[in-house]
């Protein structure tokens, strides 16, 4: 890969002093380790449709599927304003051509779930979605989208970098040419990856491809999206990890010693313990990979889905 990841933010998670109360909400992951990685498209809904910094405080008010949004004291709704500059806005956002969105978590114009909504008799429920986050998802529904604070979980952050490494990769192999055989080379590489979110999208995946035939281009390459997308946003638990890493070493059963195999054998028990985290075995995997260069693995992005750097593997 050689650009960095294009991904749009709420503006006041790297820092800018945008919201009601004259500050920021500066994420120092996403700012200083993740940003080493990406080229930031902020955007701050309030402020792009003219609203002053300071300003009154809003919330979103009425029935969770739409609700309005309205000042806390004067009772101003905002509402039709945001949703027409988020048309014209998300007209932009698609020529940036991004590969995902990290939306500040609970604002009414930012949040992507568990907004709290009031009611007439003001109690809140949380089941809403802000305003400019709810039209970005509705306009590109396969896009990866998270917020900071569930960014904060380690599998959740893992999942999302995941999803945003195979995103761009997706428009890689569009701008390679998009063809069904570019589309088999791209489904082969991403098959253990697949594998361990879930084993219905591995097989419905692998029938798509097998298929390709049958389809115009246009619509594989949109189905084949939706359920890759669909299957990678389902958590990759340790069970299906191990899954995984036991599929993995079969590759070598012929090649390692008794010895070698029991290692490795107990490397996965470990981990499927929670007694080491995901790293422990996919490091022993890979330099066996490398020592027996074995063709089907070392193309597998399985084993490195996003730079080791992030260490988004080391947790138990
Ligand atoms: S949460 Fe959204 S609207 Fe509020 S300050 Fe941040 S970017 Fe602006």
């Amino acid at each position: 890969m050689t650009d960095k990841i294009k991904l749009g933010i709420s503006s006041c998670l790297l820092g800018e002093n945008v919201r009601y109360d004259g500050g920021h909400k500066l994420d120092h992951f996403l700012r200083d380790t993740l940003g080493k990685y990406v080229d930031w498209v902020p955007v701050c809904p309030e402020v792009e449709i003219g609203l002053p910094v300071p300003r009154e405080a809003m919330r979103l008010v009425g029935k969770p599927e739409a609700p309005r949004l309205i000042t806390v004291r004067t009772g101003r709704d905002y509402t039709d304003r945001m949703l027409r500059w988020a048309i014209k806005r998300l007209d932009e956002i698609e020529k940036e051509d991004l590969c995902g969105f990290v939306f500040k978590s609970r604002s009414p114009s930012s949040g992507m779930k568990a907004v709290k909504v009031y009611n007439e008799s003001g109690a809140p429920s949380n089941k809403g979605t802000g305003i400019f986050a709810g039209a970005f998802i509705e306009r590109f529904p396969h896009l990866p989208v998270e917020d900071e604070g569930r960014l904060n979980d380690p599998v959740l952050r893992e999942n999302f970098i995941e999803r945003i490494f195979v995103y761009q990769r997706w428009k890689e192999f569009l701008n390679l040419d998009g063809s069904i055989a570019q589309l088999i080379t791209f489904h082969t590489k991403h098959k253990l990856l697949i594998l361990s979110h879930s084993a219905k999208h591995y097989s419905i995946l692998g029938r798509l491809v097998a298929d390709a035939k049958k389809y115009k281009s246009g619509e594989i390459r949109r189905d084949y999206l939706r359920h890759l997308m669909e299957g990678l946003r389902l958590t990759a638990t340790i069970k299906k990890n191990t899954n995984v890493l036991q599929h993995m070493m079969g590759y070598f059963k012929d090649l390692l010693t008794a010895d070698e195999k029991q290692e490795l054998i107990e490397i996965i028990e470990k981990y499927h313990a929670g007694i080491v985290p995901l790293i422990v075995p996919i490091t022993l995997l890979l330099h066996y990979v490398r020592k027996f260069d074995e063709p089907y693995l070392k193309g597998q992005y399985y084993l490195t889905p996003h730079p080791a750097e992030l260490m988004l593997r080391n947790h138990v």
